[in-house]
C-alpha cells in the first residue's frame, strides 16, 4: 500500500510552520540578513511553537516529532528564512547522537534541557583540516581516570557560540584512524573550551558558526556517546538521519524562489504581454516545479525510511544532493526570470541565491554524497 498523504496531525504541524514562517520569520528575514545579528527572540518564538526541539520525545515531554513531521516542518521553515532554518534544525542534527547511541540516562538529562529553556545544541565534527574526510580529524579525547582531556580545534559549529552544550567528535586512539574516533557530550563553560572567531558569510546570515578550541578541556567519561571507538559510526548514521533534513531545507528555498519567480512571470508584462506567456519562461517553471516536487518525494522517501528504522544512506544522500542542486537550479532560474529586480536586494530571490549555495556544501558536500551514492550502488543496495 502506498499512501502520500499527511496524516490530520501532519497537516495541522504544517499549517502551524507555515503561519509561523509567514507572520514570524518572512517579516525579519531581510534584517537579520543584512545585519547578521542573532535572531534571539525569533527562537524563543519557535520554542514556544515546539519547533526549536521537536525531536525530544514524548515520554520526557518534548513534542515527539517523527522524521516525516520534521521535514514537513523545516521545509517550511526555510521557505520563511534559510539562517533561521539552519540555526533551528541545528538542535536536530547535534541531537541525533544521543538518540543513536546515548544511555536512556544520558538522554534524559541532555534532551530534557532543551525543553526547560530556548536553548540550542552543536554538533562539532568539522575542523580546519578534516572536512569531507571526517575520519582524519586531529582533536584528541585522552582519557584520564573519569575524564577525558580534550584538545584540539573544530570550525563551522552551527549555532556554537550559543550552545548549551556539544557533540563532539574526537580520537580517543589516534592510532586507530577512524576507528579511534569517540563522541561526547560537552557542556558549554567546560573550561578549557574557549570560543572563537564566528564565521562572517555569504548567506545563511542569521545562523552562527564559530571555532571552538580544546586545551586540556575536562570532559567527565560519563559523558562519551556509546563505546570508544564508535564515534565515526556515529556520525555517519547521524549524517544519514539529518540529510533528509538538509533535504527539506533545499525544497523550502526552492519553493520560496519559484513562488517569486512564478508570481513575477504571470505579472510582468512585456511586449505587450505577461513574460509567462512565453514559452522559453513558462517551461522553465514549468520544469522547475517538477523539479521541486521530485525533490520533495526524495524527501519524505529519506524521512520515511529513518523513521521505519531502514537503512538509507544511498536515500538519504540522493534527497539531499537532488533537493539542494534543485534549490541552486530554481533560485539561479529565479534571479533570471525577475531580471534586474532579481539581481536587487529589494527583492529576496538574490538572498534565496545566497542561501541555496550552501545547501550544496555542509552535512557533507554534494559531491561526497555522490561518493556515498556510487559506493551503495556497487554494493547493489
Ligand atoms: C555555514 C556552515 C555551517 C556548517 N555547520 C557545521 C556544523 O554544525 N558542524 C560541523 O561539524 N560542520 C559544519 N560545517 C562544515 C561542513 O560540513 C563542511 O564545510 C563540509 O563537509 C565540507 O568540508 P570542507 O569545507 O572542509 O571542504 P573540503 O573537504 O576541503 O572540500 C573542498 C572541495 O573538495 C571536494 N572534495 C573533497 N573530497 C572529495 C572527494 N573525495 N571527491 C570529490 N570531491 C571532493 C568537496 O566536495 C569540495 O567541493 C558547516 C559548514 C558551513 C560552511
Amino acid at each position: 500500500m502506498l499512501d502520500l498523504t499527511l496524516t490530520p496531525d501532519q497537516l495541522k504541524l504544517q499549517e502551524k510552520a507555515h503561519v509561523f514562517a509567514e507572520q514570524v520569520i518572512r517579516p525579519v528575514s531581510r534584517h537579520y540578513d543584512t545585519t547578521g545579528d542573532w535572531p534571539e527572540e525569533i527562537f524563543r518564538q519557535a520554542w514556544e511553537h515546539g519547533f526549536l526541539q521537536s525531536p525530544v520525545p514524548k515520554e520526557l515531554g518534548g513534542p515527539g516529532h517523527s522524521q516525516v513531521d520534521e521535514v514537513v516542518v523545516n521545509e517550511e521553515i526555510a521557505w520563511g528564512c534559510a539562517g533561521m532554518y539552519t540555526a533551528i534544525s541545528a538542535n536536530t542534527l547535534a541531537t541525533a547522537p544521543l538518540f543513536i547511541a546515548g544511555s536512556e540516562e544520558q538522554k534524559k538529562h541532555w534532551l530534557s534541557r532543551l525543553l526547560e529553556a530556548p536553548r540550542l545544541a552543536a554538533f562539532a565534527l568539522s575542523e580546519p583540516d578534516a572536512g569531507s574526510d571526517a575520519g582524519s580529524i586531529a582533536t584528541t579525547a585522552a582519557r584520564q581516570g573519569d575524564v577525558y582531556l580534550l584538545n584540539g580545534t573544530k570550525c563551522f559549529v552551527t549555532g556554537g557560540a550559543y550552545a548549551d552544550y556539544y557533540t563532539v567528535f574526537a580520537k580517543t586512539d589516534p592510532t586507530k584512524g577512524a576507528r579511534g574516533l569517540s563522541a561526547m557530550v560537552v557542556p558549554q563553560g567546560t573550561p578549557g573550551l574557549r570560543i572563537g572567531k564566528s564565521m562572517d558569510k555569504l548567506g545563511h546570515r542569521a545562523s552562527n558558526q564559530v571555532f571552538l578550541h580544546f586545551e586540556n578541556a575536562a570532559v567527565p567519561a560519563e559523558n562519551r556517546l556509546g563505546a570508544e571507538g564508535a564515534g565515526f559510526g556515529i556520525a555517519m548514521k547521524t549524517l544519514d538521519q539529518t540529510r533528509a533534513v538538509v533535504a527539506s531545507g533545499g525544497v523550502g528555498v526552492a519553493r520560496a524562489a519559484y513562488e517569486l519567480a512564478l508570481e513575477h512571470a504571470k505579472t510582468r508584462v512585456q511586449f505587450g504581454q505577461p513574460i509567462f506567456s512565453n514559452q522559453a519562461v513558462s517551461f522553465l517553471l514549468a520544469d522547475l516545479a517538477m523539479k521541486i516536487e521530485a525533490a520533495r518525494l526524495l524527501t519524505w522517501q529519506a524521512a520515511w525510511m529513518t523513521d521505519k528504522g531502514m537503512r538509507n544512506s544511498k536515500q538519504s544522500a540522493m534527497a539531499k544532493t537532488f533537493a539542494t542542486d534543485t534549490a541552486m537550479e530554481v533560485t539561479t532560474h529565479a534571479v533570471q526570470i525577475l531580471g534586474g529586480l532579481g539581481y536587487s536586494r529589494e527583492c529576496l530571490a538574490e538572498k534565496f541565491f545566497r542561501d541555496a549555495k550552501l545547501m550544496q556544501i555542509y552535512e557533507g558536500t554534494n559531491q561526497i554524497q555522490r561518493l556515498v551514492i556510487a559506493k551503495e550502488i556497487q554494493q547493489g543496495r
